[in-house]
């Protein structure tokens, strides 16, 4: 496994490998973001890794400084899932010139759910991403559907601006419990962890409600708010939303994305699910 910090080196590393599929984390790798690395494998014969935490994306009052940056184990993580490439660049090789030169925005996707609530959010993703795209002309990009948002936003973006790059999607990853798997989990002590499972429940709890044939969703909004509540959840949204529009929706008569965010303690959770009529 090859791991780069500079664009040159990266530049030549890609002129010599063909079909290259990329996967763009944050670092503090986990069992997500492995499923996405063998998703990848699937479409290339090349496999890169970006690890980046990337500043642009955060707001002044986030996580960024404590963020957890634990390379070692991610760069045994990559090795151990076959990865080619992990490009792991500093903060200044990103941004040598300061960060938020280029803004790209989709306003229409991004002025509503994680976008509203985290003002500058998207741009600072499309930010990166495109950069990302730039420097290593990818075949194919693996984003998680549990940040479905970005996914679409980032799909959208591709579209837009004639990337020939496919944007895959790839199915939330677990912990048997339901908790979906997240970076920001280490922050959870054990008690939020078992309060933050009431996500997930919410979750599967109106998804059985829609196969039963209840598809207003202001009563699936306010299940999905009663479990967060008992848990003591400090709830950012809940929504039922188009999953291509992101235009909210009163009924549940055709594909619709279930979003929730929500706060454990100091600890910022999303997860999201797609429900259908029966
Ligand atoms: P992050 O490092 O959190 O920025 O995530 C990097 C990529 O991994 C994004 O495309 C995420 O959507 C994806 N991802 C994060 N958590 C999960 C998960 N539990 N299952 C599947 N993909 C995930």
């Amino acid at each position: 496994m090859t791991t780069l910090r500079t664009i040159p080196e990266l530049r030549q590393w890609r002129s010599r490998v063909g079909r290259l599929a990329l996967v763009p984390t944050m670092g503090a790798l986990h069992a997500g973001h492995v499923s996405l690395m063998k998703i990848a494998r699937e479409h290339a014969d090349h496999v890169a890794v970006s690890i980046f935490v990337n500043p642009t994306q955060f707001a002044a009052h986030e996580d960024l400084s404590k963020y957890p940056r634990p390379l070692e184990a991610d760069l045994s993580i990559c090795r151990e899932a076959g990865v080619d490439l992990v490009f792991n660049p500093p903060v200044e090789v990103m941004y040598p010139s300061g960060a938020m030169d280029v803004v790209i925005d989709l306003p229409s996707l991004t002025a509503v759910l994680e976008g509203q609530k985290r003002p500058g959010h998207f741009k600072g993703v499309c930010q990166v991403v495109a950069k990302l795209f730039n420097l290593l002309e990818p075949d194919v990009a693996c984003f998680g559907q549990k940040d479905y948002q970005q996914l679409r936003v980032i799909t959208a973006m591709g579209e837009s601006l004639d990337w020939p790059i496919d944007i895959v999607p790839c199915p939330t990853i677990r912990e048997v419990d339901g908790l979906a798997l997240s970076s920001r989990n280490r922050y959870l002590s054990p008690e939020e962890r078992q309060r933050a499972l009431s996500i997930s429940r919410a979750l599967r709890q109106v998804e059985r409600q829609v196969q039963a044939g209840h598809h207003q969703t202001n009563r699936l909004i306010t299940t999905m708010q009663n479990t967060l509540l008992e848990q003591h959840l400090a709830i950012d949204y809940v929504a039922a939303v188009d999953p291509v529009s992101f235009r909210n929706v009163s009924e549940v008569t055709s594909r619709t994305l279930l979003a929730i965010a929500a706060r454990v303690g100091t600890t910022r959770l999303i997860d999201n699910t797609l429900v259908e009529p029966p």
